[in-house]
């Protein structure tokens, strides 16, 4: 997949919609800007996706456990996490596209740029050298790289220092200095640099009552850390625990593109770990080394996997970085792994004036705490698979398919069910084991059009498997079963079905790598 392939984001896109994955929200009235709903094959490929993050967060972890929290929550909540005071974007406009940005991400999209110029020295110096190229040695030693690593260091450091002391004009002064010029327009006409709240707010109870200000959650770890106090007890757990969390979040973005990338409202899945104060550098190198694990089960390429450590640390972190994947706009954020100190556990017991300590009995003290946070965007994590999935192939005989090489236990439906032909009794056959099947497997029956026709529609949904019922069946109770991938067919006994199907499809194996 080429790195920056704005061709494959549209198609899949495409894909997507043509296919009954993701459609645009509310589509008959032209849409809804960054917002989407998943169809009936997306639906699944979420619903799997999911499982397959619950079931080996918390049920493959005897001190991991499961909540679902409200999406409003009390306003002083937000207060306490920082969100009312510094959950803001610096936002620029441009005077002649009225095109409103990201003042951080034209700079990043500026460095974005100089690191494709080193990747292009590479490209040509490996050709170069050939054989004998030493890639770490030339990245240390030609001076043209060197001038441009340089180049990024510096321009990374007025960046961390103007956000982090908040000092606008600066990053305002770095647009200019680097002569960024507006995406579309070409225009270099920029306005000030302002600061913008992401929550969205609303009213709780009638006007006249006087109502108050509440906020749709912008995370899920809040609604976790107000309840570190009723899990503990209730679950007597004990330190080192987690509590896991899936559910939607809401930020009012200013640049909503790339679609399911970024949107309004989204799904996250987090997970709060709670270690002893000292431990937290020990258990934040575990939770990337478990979480890298998760993703590279799944089989999709290793090299579509890295991570990025946070130049800027957020306000309430004393180590962060992101699980990055390569989507075909190019390397970005997937996941957040965060060490969250005790920032937000003591933040809350300030502002609620209750105690959120455990008692530690071998030491016999109480402490507050520390906390290691993993974060994954659940759309971002569908995207990352249905773009890693994705494949135009050519095949021997001069047809093209499109498939969806989805890892097998992820697919919306994990057999279908064909008869040949719609007379003979096929359909009924079919249908027999389709009932069969149908407990431990979602599987899709279809007789309309030629069987190569059907092929190629589960082709492109990532059915792993195909069932034909022929006339052979009928006599001698066995059927064909073709792989999606490889194509190949082969006949078995029904009798064999849940069998072969189980071993490729289930979850399992999945959970097992992980
Ligand atoms: P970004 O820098 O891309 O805005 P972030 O650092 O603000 O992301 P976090 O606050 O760490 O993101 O949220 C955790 C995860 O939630 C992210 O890794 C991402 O997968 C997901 N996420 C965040 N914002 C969005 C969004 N607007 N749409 C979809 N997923 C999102």
């Amino acid at each position: 997949m080429a790195q920056n392939d704005d061709n494959l984001l549209k198609k899949i896109v495409a894909h997507a919609k043509e296919y009954g994955f993701v459609f645009p929200s509310s589509e008959i009235y032209d849409g809804l800007s960054a917002t989407y709903d998943y169809g009936q094959n997306g639906v699944e490929l979420k619903n799997n996706i999911k499982q397959y993050w619950w079931k080996s967060m918390v049920q493959m972890h005897e001190n991991i456990v499961g909540i679902d929290a409200a999406i409003f929550m009390h306003p002083k909540t937000w207060k306490a996490s920082g969100h009312v005071d510094a959950f803001n974007d610096p936002l620029i406009d441009n005077k002649d596209s009225k095109k409103r940005y990201r003042a951080d991400v034209l700079i990043e999209d500026q460095i974005a740029k100089i690191e494709n110029k080193i990747e292009k020295e590479l490209n040509k110096a490996a050709k170069r050298f050939g054989e004998s190229f030493d890639k770490d040695q030339y990245l240390e030693t030609n001076p043209r790289v060197l001038g441009y690593k340089e180049k990024i260091k510096s321009i990374e450091d007025r960046m961390k220092a103007g956000l982090e002391s908040g000092d606008l004009e600066s990053i305002k002064q770095l647009i200019l200095d680097l002569d960024i010029a507006d995406p579309v327009s070409g225009s270099k006409n920029w306005t000030d640099v302002r600061q913008f709240n992401l929550m969205f707010s609303t009213e709780l109870g009638s006007l006249a009552d006087g109502a108050n200000t509440i906020y749709l959650r912008p995370e899920t770890a809040q609604g976790i850390f107000v309840n570190f106090l009723n899990v503990q007890k209730t679950g007597r757990m004990k330190i080192p625990f987690g509590i896991a969390q899936i559910g939607k979040a809401f930020r009012n973005e200013i640049i909503a593109r790339q679609f399911i990338f970024r949107m309004r409202e989204f799904e996250q899945m987090e997970m709060q770990f709670f270690v002893k104060p000292g431990e937290d550098k020990k258990w934040y190198e575990h939770w990337k080394e478990t979480r890298i694990k998760w993703h590279k089960a799944m089989g999709i390429s290793e090299e579509s996997y890295r991570f990025h450590d946070h130049l800027q640390l957020a306000h309430y972190a004393n180590a962060a970085c992101d699980i990055e994947f390569r989507f075909p706009m190019g390397f970005k954020e997937l996941e957040g792994i965060h060490s969250r100190t005790d920032f937000d556990l003591k933040a809350h017991e300030e502002h609620s004036g209750k105690k959120l300590q455990f008692f530690d009995q071998q030491d016999n003290q109480n402490y507050v705490p520390y906390v290691i946070e993993t974060s994954i965007g659940l759309d971002r994590m569908f995207l990352a698979v249905m773009s890693s999935a994705y494949e135009e192939e050519k095949l021997e005989d001069g047809s093209e398919r499109v498939v969806l090489k989805l890892p097998a236990a992820l697919a919306p439906y994990k057999v279908a069910i064909l008869p040949l032909m719609k007379r003979d009794g096929l359909p009924e056959k079919a249908t027999e084991i389709m009932e069969e099947l149908k407990y431990d497997f979602n599987c899709h029956y279809e007789e309309k059009d030629a069987i190569g026709k059907r092929y190629r529609r589960h082709d492109a949904i990532g059915t792993p498997y195909c069932v034909t019922v022929d006339h052979q069946t009928l006599e001698d109770q066995t059927v064909t079963i073709r792989e999606r991938d490889s194509m190949a067919q082969e006949r078995i006994p029904i009798a064999d079905l849940n069998g072969k199907i189980a071993a490729y499809t289930s979850i399992n194996q999945l959970l097992k790598k992980a």
